[in-house]
């Protein structure tokens, strides 16, 4: 047994005692042992077992069970509201297409199941009794940081094509190298990666552009990344230090601003290929779209840019301007706090409308009399841009 010793949350040891009790064997296995085995934080773990699904019910009858992939294996046993996720071991049959096993067969082998993984730092498994297990040297692989294929990595690209690019996203988020053979593979299997659904690929994506090495892996994987975002090759990034701190839109935004001629079509059309939630899509295009025509004088002369966009696509935009180091973030502060403190400037911002003001019996001129006076009064902050308020201010007035 190695020296590996896990300290595990209260609900994990107590599944994995269950199981063990009820005759079966289960391990944690995957993320949770390679974040424990690199020293990161991590708050979901996942389990493997050779019970079968209907085996693993059993053991837990009476807890509120999910049967989230039965065909998968997979079971999800909830414990006091958090969700563990139960899987049995599984050998995955003959792949087809670069994407999808035809088969997915259970096994009653750890290791087997251990085999079947992308890389060796995720191939790994630890329960209390047995310590880690370890067959591929994930823990050697974690020491010195390297993201390396379990196995003959063209032929686990081959299998599944997806691993291409969850090989740059750990190498992204965890700060990881990618081994020499492994990178090679990435590289000439690349375009396998048209097989996988845009979903699968999408949700890999936002992940690598978050990681701590995302610029790093951004620029090295340019071309191994181009079609899976509109065919733009990422060959300019703002500042690390700035692209550390924005959120995922505006990161995506930059991409784009920065490396194609149509930033704003470019990457709505790509983000429509990629099936992207709508919001997210519109988000980056749209920041880019305000962004073009902006640039700081003063709070005013920029907010007038802002005029008919919304709040939120307004800030997005000011965020794209601090990523790419158009307004300092000074500038882009003193513009954001303008714009949430949302005092109007013109009547039709106000919370009221001429109707509103005419139920009051104010007639002809006098409808926007009142109007204008209330809105000096909001901003003058005597009453508060709210439709009770503005009435009630309105008839104090009289
Ligand atoms: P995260 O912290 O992002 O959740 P994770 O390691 O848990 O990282 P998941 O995508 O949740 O990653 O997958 C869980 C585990 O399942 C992986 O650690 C790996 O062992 C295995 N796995 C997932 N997808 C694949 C794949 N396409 N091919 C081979 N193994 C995979
Ligand atoms: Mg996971």
């Amino acid at each position: 047994m190695s020296d590996f010793v896990m300290e595990l949350p209260p609900h994990v040891e107590f599944i994995l005692a269950e199981m063990k009790k009820n005759g079966y064997s289960a391990h944690i296995v995957g993320g949770s042992v390679r974040d424990a085995v690199i020293g990161r934080e991590r708050s979901d773990f996942d389990i493997t077992t050779n019970a079968l699904p209907e085996q693993t019910k059993a053991v837990f009858e009476g807890y509120r069970i999910i049967e989230t992939g039965i065909k998968h294996g997979t079971v999800t046993l909830v414990l006091d509201g958090e969700p563990y996720e139960i899987t049995t071991y599984r050998v995955d049959g003959d792949y087809k297409d670069n994407r999808h096993p035809e088969s997915v067969t259970f096994t009653a082998q750890l290791e087997e199941d251990l085999m079947r993984r992308d890389f060796t730092v995720n191939a790994m498994a630890y329960a209390p009794d047995t310590g880690l297990t370890d067959p591929f040297g994930g823990r050697r692989d974690g020491a010195d940081r390297l993201i390396r294929a379990v196995g003959d990595p063209y032929k686990r690209f081959d299998e599944d094509a997806l691993r291409i690019l969850r090989a740059l996203r750990f190498a992204s988020v965890l700060g990881f190298r990618i081994e020499e053979k492994t990178a090679q593979a990435v590289r000439e299997r690349a375009h396998l990666l048209v097989a996988i659904s845009k979903e699968r690929i999408y949700a890999e994506f936002k992940k690598l552009v978050m990681g701590v090495d995302a610029t790093k892996i951004l620029i090295e994987y340019a071309d191994v990344l181009a079609p899976s975002l509109g065919g733009i090759v990422i060959k300019n990034l703002p500042k690390k230090e700035l692209f550390d701190r924005a959120e995922a839109h505006t990161r995506f935004s930059s991409l784009f601003l920065l490396n194609s001629d149509s930033p704003a079509e470019h990457s709505y059309s790509a983000f429509t290929e990629l099936k992207t939630d709508k919001l997210m899509r519109s988000r980056v295009a749209d920041a880019i779209e305000i962004y073009g025509s902006v640039t700081f004088r003063d709070v005013r002369t920029t907010l007038a840019h802002f005029a008919g966009y919304g709040v939120q696509t307004s800030l997005d935009a000011l965020s794209l301007g601090i990523l790419t180091e158009r307004f300092t973030e000074r500038e882009a502060q003193t513009c954001a706090d303008a714009l949430s403190s949302a005092i109007p400037y013109t009547v039709s911002q106000l919370a009221v409308r001429g109707d509103d003001v005419s139920a009051l019996g104010f007639k002809g001129e006098k409808i926007g009399d009142a109007l204008k006076s209330l809105l000096y009064a909001v901003i003058e902050g005597k009453v508060e841009n709210e439709r009770d308020a503005l009435l009630a201010y309105l008839k104090d007035c009289e």
